[in-house]
C-alpha cells in the first residue's frame, strides 16, 4: 500500500538520492535511517498509533523526516505554519489534540504541550531496531487546517487511503519516473507540496530538492544550479518569474513542466511563463478536503488554456444546481467530487462534514463548467461571488478583462457593502515594473467589454496585492480592508 514511504522502497532505490535541502542531501536509505532514529524518540515519549503530532517547523527536511516519524509509529501529523502568531498556532495545536509539538522554538510552547527542538532530533539509530507498524488504509496521516471564508480553520482528516490514491493519480497525470527531480518552493504546512513535490516523487523513486523560501531570482538561480525536472507553484510566483528583467535568463532547460493551481491563472500568464521557460505549464485545481488536485491539465497530451483540465484519474467531477441537480454541459453550478481522494472528514466537527460531505459527495463551494470533453473551468468561489442589487457578479470574469490588459501583472476585485445595492465590485491592481497605465485606463478598458453593473466602482493601482501564507491572493483581507468597522 505505502508505496510513497522511504522503507518500504524497493532495495535498487536505497542509495539514490531522495530530499536534499541547504543544509542536507539525504539517499533514500538516509531518509529511511532518520526516520527510524525520531520515530524511536517520538516512541520514548508515548506517541504510538493513533495519536497526533504538530510539526512547526520551516520548509527543512527535518519536517518531512517528522511526518514520517509519526507514520512509522502509526501516528499523523499536523503540520503549522511556522510564521503562525502564538494565538494561531494555540488553535491548532488545541484542536488536533498534539501529543507534542516538533519546533525550532521548543520553549515558546513549553507551558502548553512537550516539545522537540529541530536540533534535538535524534539522527542515529536506536539501539534496539524498531520495525514500523503495518500501517491500514484507514490510518489517519496528516490533519491540514484550512480556513475557508469564515469562522478558526478546520482540521481536514485525510489517511493513507487518501494519500496513496492521490500519489498514484497523481504519478500518472504528471508522468512521473525515478528520473525526475521536483524543486520545492510552496509551504510544506499545506497539502500541495506534501502530495505533488514529496510523496509523488517517492513514490516515483524521485528526487526533491527543498527550498525554504521562494525569491524569484535565487529560485531561477537553484534551478540552474540543482537542474530539476519540474516543480509546482502558484500563480503569483509565475508572476514574480515573468516580472524579471528579460536579460535575466538562468538555463531553465531541465525543467520539463510545471503545475500552477490553488488559486485562478490567467491564460496570459501561463502562456507568458511557457515561452519565456521554455517548458510544459499545466493548470490543475483541488482542494485540501480532496487531498490536493481533483483536476489538471496532463503534461503529455491536450492542454486547454483557461481550463483546469479533466477530472483526475479515479475521481468523478459533476456540476450541480442548488437543488443538487446534475447541470448539462456548459452550465455553471457547483463543483462537486467524488472518489478514493474524499477527505475523512473535519476533525471534532461532524456537522462541518455532514454539510460538505452529502451521499459521498464532496461539495467544493467553487462554481464551475465541465465542456464536452470533460474539462473543468473554474469560474469563481461561491463566497467571492458579489450580488450587486440582486444580480450576480463573479469577481474572476472582471479580473480576466483585467488580465488581458498589456502590463497587468496582479488583478483582485472583490465587493464592498453598499448600503443601497448590497455590494459593489471594486479593483486592485499590481502592475509590470515600467507600465504606464493608469486606473483610468483600466476602467475604460472595462468599459468596453463589461457590462455597466460589473465595470469596478473604484479600481487602485498599488505596489503588491496582499497574500495569504500560502501565496494565494488575500481576498478576505482585501474584503476586510473595504468594510467600515463594526458598530
Ligand atoms: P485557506 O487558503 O484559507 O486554507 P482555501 O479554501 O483556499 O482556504 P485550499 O484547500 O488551500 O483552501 O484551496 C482550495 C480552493 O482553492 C478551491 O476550493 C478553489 O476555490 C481554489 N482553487 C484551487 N485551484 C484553483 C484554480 N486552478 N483556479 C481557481 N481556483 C482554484
Amino acid at each position: 500500500m505505502s508505496t510513497y514511504l522511504p522503507w518500504s522502497a524497493p532495495s535498487e532505490r536505497q542509495d539514490k538520492p531522495c530530499l536534499a535541502d541547504a543544509n542536507t542531501a539525504l539517499t533514500y536509505r538516509e531518509v529511511a535511517e532518520r526516520t527510524e532514529a525520531f520515530a524511536a524518540q517520538l516512541a520514548s515519549r508515548g506517541v504510538g498509533r493513533g495519536d497526533i503530532i504538530a510539526v512547526m517547523l520551516p520548509n527543512r527536511v527535518e519536517l518531512v523526516i517528522a511526518m514520517f516519524a509519526a507514520w512509522y509509529l502509526g501516528a499523523a501529523a499536523t503540520p503549522i505554519n511556522p510564521v503562525f502568531t502564538d494565538d494561531e498556532a494555540g488553535h491548532q495545536l488545541a484542536d488536533s489534540g498534539a501529543k507534542l509539538v516538533v519546533t525550532a522554538e521548543p520553549d515558546r510552547f513549553a507551558y502548553r504541550l512537550p516539545a522537540i527542538g529541530v536540533g534535538d532530533m535524534a539522527t542515529e539509530a536506536p539501539e534496539t531496531a524498531l520495525a514500523p507498524v503495518d500501517l491500514s488504509e484507514d490510518d489517519l496521516a496528516l490533519v491540514i487546517y484550512t480556513s475557508g471564508s469564515t469562522g478558526r480553520p478546520k482540521g481536514v482528516m485525510l489517511d493513507h487511503a487518501n494519500l496513496h490514491a492521490m500519489s498514484a493519480q497523481m504519478l500518472e497525470r504528471f508522468t512521473l519516473t525515478e528520473d525526475d527531480h521536483c524543486m520545492l518552493v510552496l509551504p510544506l504546512f499545506h497539502v500541495n507540496a506534501i502530495m505533488v513535490s514529496v510523496l509523488t516523487p517517492l513514490r516515483a523513486g524521485a528526487r526533491t530538492t527543498i527550498l525554504e523560501r521562494f525569491h524569484p531570482r535565487d529560485f531561477l538561480d537553484a534551478i540552474a544550479t540543482h537542474r530539476p525536472t519540474y516543480f509546482s507553484c502558484v500563480p503569483t510566483i509565475l508572476a514574480k518569474l515573468t516580472e524579471l528583467p528579460a536579460g535575466f535568463i538562468p538555463d531553465t532547460g531541465s525543467l520539463r513542466f510545471a503545475i500552477c493551481g490553488a488559486a485562478p491563472a490567467s491564460a496570459e500568464l501561463l502562456a507568458r511563463a511557457e515561452e519565456r521557460f521554455g517548458l510544459v505549464v499545466a493548470e490543475g485545481y483541488g482542494l485540501t478536503e480532496a487531498t490536493c488536485a481533483s483536476a489538471c491539465n496532463p503534461i503529455d497530451g491536450v492542454r486547454k488554456l483557461g481550463t483546469v483540465g479533466p477530472a483526475m484519474p479515479g475521481q468523478q467531477i459533476r456540476i450541480v444546481d442548488p437543488t443538487g441537480a446534475e447541470a448539462p454541459t456548459g452550465r455553471s453550478g457547483e463543483v462537486v467530487i467524488s472518489g478514493p481522494t474524499v477527505m475523512r472528514g473535519y476533525l471534532g466537527n461532524p456537522e462541518a462534514t455532514a454539510t460538505t460531505i452529502v451521499d459521498g459527495w464532496l461539495h467544493t463551494g467553487d462554481i464551475g463548467t465541465l465542456d464536452e470533453d470533460g474539462y473543468l473551468s473554474i469560474v469563481d468561489r461561491l463566497k467571492d461571488m458579489i450580488i450587486r442589487g440582486g444580480e450576480n457578479i463573479y469577481p474572476k470574469e472582471i479580473e480576466s478583462v483585467l488580465y488581458g490588459v498589456d502590463g497587468v501583472l496582479e488583478a483582485a476585485v472583490v465587493g464592498r457593502p453598499d448600503p443601497v445595492l448590497g455590494e459593489v465590485p471594486v479593483a486592485r491592481v499590481s502592475l509590470y515594473p515600467g507600465s504606464t497605465l493608469t486606473a483610468e485606463d483600466l476602467i475604460a478598458e472595462c468599459r468596453l467589454r463589461l457590462t455597466k453593473i460589473k465595470v469596478p466602482v473604484e479600481l487602485t493601482i498599488i505596489d503588491e496585492i496582499p497574500k495569504n501564507p500560502v501565496g494565494k491572493i488575500d481576498k478576505p483581507r482585501l474584503r476586510s480592508e473595504l468594510s467600515p468597522e463594526p458598530e
